[in-house]
């Protein structure tokens, strides 16, 4: 009987590589500017922030990560060939963990507000992830992680509302609705913190989170009064 011929691997499928990025390597000392980043997404939906060129990063099971990744993505794939399935460990970065912390507390209210603002016409976009994104000179933009949440139309974004923690303030929430800045503010309970004041205990804490909301929503709420959720007039008159 002929011997089946199974290669060792499977016909290699395209390598699949994160958004591409206009800032270059993030490797030390490398100039290549063709670079995507890494398509780390650990276990709490917040993504590696590392960007490099095709030599800087490496492919496991057909999807490239930046080096650090890789090896977790590695150990990840031989536990589950063993049985085991672990999820992806955390990422370390408290911009990112307090972007998370406060966007857990808001999800649903703001969700709760956005099916409220919304018409047949209209989808509700909320997108778990913390994304990155590098700092912008030319734009004025920071270096900050981001949860947003949104109502399109199909002509495009009606109202997108973003939580984010700047790289150069990492204890400020900013919230923004479109473009602007609605509330740029340290949590009570950061601030406590980085005062040393004494822990409080749980109940103390729930409550300044509470409070910490309630002013991200108010300034939400008298921003959509005050601009409405609307087509631009141009797009209105376009598509009717
Ligand atoms: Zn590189
Ligand atoms: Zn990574």
């Amino acid at each position: 009987m002929a011997r089946k011929t199974e290669p060792e691997t499977p016909a290699a499928e395209p390598v699949v590589y994160g958004e591409p990025e206009g800032g270059g390597c993030d490797h030390t000392g490398c100039t290549n500017s063709e670079a995507y980043r890494c398509l780390y997404r650990d276990r709490r939906a917040v993504d590696c922030a590392w960007v490099a060129c095709k030599e800087h990063l490496k492919v496991v099971e057909g999807r490239a990560y930046c080096m650090r990744h890789a090896g977790i993505m590695e150990v990840l794939v031989l536990a589950r060939q063993q049985g085991q399935d672990l999820l992806p460990p955390d990422l370390d970065d408290r911009c990112a963990s307090l972007v998370r912390a406060v966007s857990q507390d808001l999800n649903e209210p703001v969700l709760e507000r956005l099916v409220r603002w919304s018409d047949t016409n209209t989808s509700i976009i909320n997108d778990p992830a913390i994304r990155y994104t590098r700092p912008d000179r030319l734009h004025h933009i920071p270096g900050h992680w981001e949860r947003v949440w949104a109502l399109a139309a199909r002509t495009g974004l009606l109202l997108r509302v973003g939580l984010r923690v700047e790289d150069a303030r990492p204890e400020t929430v900013v919230l923004t609705g479109g473009v602007t800045h609605l509330v740029a503010a340290v949590p009570p309970w950061i601030e406590r913190r980085l005062h040393g004041d004494q822990y409080q205990g749980s109940q103390s804490e729930l409550v300044e989170r509470l409070a910490f909301q309630q002013q991200l929503l108010q300034a939400l709420d008298a921003y959509v009064e005050k601009y409405g959720v609307t087509y631009p007039k141009s797009l209105s008159a376009a598509s009717s």
